[in-house]
């Protein structure tokens, strides 16, 4: 039977092609696309309005999903240089579309064993590339910030007795925001987050925090989760990963790692050597809509000891009573807040196998030398300063002229509307931040935003 629900085989090679050709359209305009939209232009309102009681045509209906679809900073183009640029490959676009029409429910691996082992060897095998022991596992979420609140109530099922208004959490500045924001969920106040200072390089000054801890004990506090950042937002900074690691195990203190940003150059030669000191973490955030590429929604967070994600997380109900446990996978919703869930292994699994790993290793390689050849000619403008040699792929500048002047410097660069940078603070200072990371970024493009950059800190 024909339903309007229920398009037939016709009907859906035709709506998809629909799709597929805006799309293939998309992809190819993205290089002479403007890297920022007009915004005194406005969005399309049509696409707002509430839907009609009948059916309409998808050709119009895309027309104006694309008035929508333009009103925005084009984060899916090679002149995205702000925050963290992941392009969204296109082969994770169809392991999405794989997964979503098969919809197998995964967060009991009774129901989808299949899909739930394909998506658990995707976890193991970042286990494996992060130097985790046997044991260890995690779990796909949508992003780090839910990655980091699964790992917060993990540390504090593991450390702490619980509540414990008297227990502290260690970070810097420099950590993420979403740490704060996460441990704000979990039912932590404030006075019990410790910023402990960094060094000029701002990475996290490691006998300070021995300092504060033993301090704390003192004073009758229950330190019990420190938090080292491997890649800082701002401006890319790897902590001292190795005594983090060496202060937790000494203190008994649960270490979160946040890779978010860096975790995806573990890949690598150079990433593996620069992020030494991880596999000691107990838990790992990284997102591979930041540095494996990825569209949007997904993160991972790994933990030394699977067990203690399960101890914070599982519970049950009478409605699940038919489930049957296998010992050989996870359950998936025993490791983290979700029930329902997306199954997310395809989005990764496809295009790791469709591209292999070298792929993978190549392109953030390629951004990486991108990121010092940048670096390299920044520094030798004389209206530029650049305080800070990258670690990764992030690189801050000021104007020589000052806070204002490098503030006009970013609108300048930006009106060009070929690349789109963003701002950070750097040791108080107004800086403008680049950052190459899309897949679709490469010399050409690297090039005309330096030359860019270059041209208005002339003029300031
Ligand atoms: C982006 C980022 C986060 C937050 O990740 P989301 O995926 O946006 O939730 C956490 N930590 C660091 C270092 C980041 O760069």
């Amino acid at each position: 039977m024909h339903s309007e629900l229920e398009p037939d085989r016709a009907t859906r090679t035709l709506w998809a092609k629909g799709v597929l050709d805006y799309l293939d359209d998309f992809i190819d305009g993205l290089p002479a696309a403007p890297a920022s939209w007009d915004r005194a232009a406005g969005a399309s309102a049509a696409a707002t309005e509430p839907p009609a009681a009948g059916p309409r045509p998808l050709p119009e209906l895309l027309t104006q999903v694309d008035g929508s679809v333009a009103a925005a900073v084009e984060t899916a183009g090679p002149g995205y240089l702000a925050y963290f640029p992941a392009g969204g490959l296109y082969s994770s676009v169809l392991g999405e579309l794989l997964a979503q029409t098969v919809n197998r429910y995964t967060g009991v691996a009774s129901t989808a064993p299949g899909l739930v082992g394909l998506e658990q060897s995707v976890v193991r095998w970042f286990c494996r590339q992060f130097g985790l022991p046997h044991g260890a596992g995690g779990l796909i979420t949508t992003g780090a910030s839910l990655a980091t609140l699964t790992a917060v109530h993990a540390a504090r099922t593991a450390r702490l007795r619980w509540p414990d208004p008297k227990a502290a959490i260690y970070l810097t500045e420099q950590t993420h925001h979403c740490v704060a924001k996460a441990a704000r969920i979990a039912g932590f106040t404030d006075d019990q987050l410790r910023l402990v200072p960094v060094d000029a390089e701002l990475r996290m000054d490691v006998a300070a925090a021995r300092a504060a801890i033993e301090r704390d004990r003192a004073g009758e506090w229950h330190p019990f989760l420190i938090v080292g950042t491997a890649g800082s937002t701002s401006t890319g900074t790897v902590d001292p990963l190795p005594e983090i690691a060496a202060l937790a195990a000494d203190q008994g203190l649960w270490l979160h790692v946040d890779g978010a940003y860096g975790g995806g150059f573990q890949l690598t030669e150079y990433g593996r050597s620069l992020l030494a000191g991880v596999e000691l973490a107990d838990s790992i955030t990284f997102d591979p809509h930041k540095s494996l590429f990825l569209p949007y929604g997904t993160g991972v967070l790994l933990v030394r000891d699977q067990a203690t994600l399960r101890a914070a997380h599982s519970a049950d109900g009478d409605y699940l009573q038919d489930l049957v446990r296998d010992p050989g996978l996870p359950d998936f919703a025993d490791l983290g807040p979700e029930l329902t869930r997306d199954s997310r292994g395809l989005r990764l699994w496809l295009p790791l196998h469709l591209h292999g790993v070298e792929a993978f290793r190549a392109a953030l390689d390629e951004k990486l030398e991108l990121a010092r050849w940048a670096y390299d000619e920044l520094r030798s403008d004389p209206h530029l300063d650049v305080p800070l040699r990258p670690d990764l792929t992030v690189i801050v500048a000021h104007s020589t002229a000052g806070d204002d002047a490098t503030r006009r410097l970013l609108d300048r660069v930006n009106a060009g509307r070929r690349v789109f940078l963003s701002s950070t603070r750097v040791a108080g200072r107004y800086a403008i931040r680049l950052c190459v990371l899309s897949h679709r970024t490469h010399r050409d493009r690297v090039e005309e935003g330096v030359a860019a950059i270059r041209a208005a800190a002339r003029r300031m």
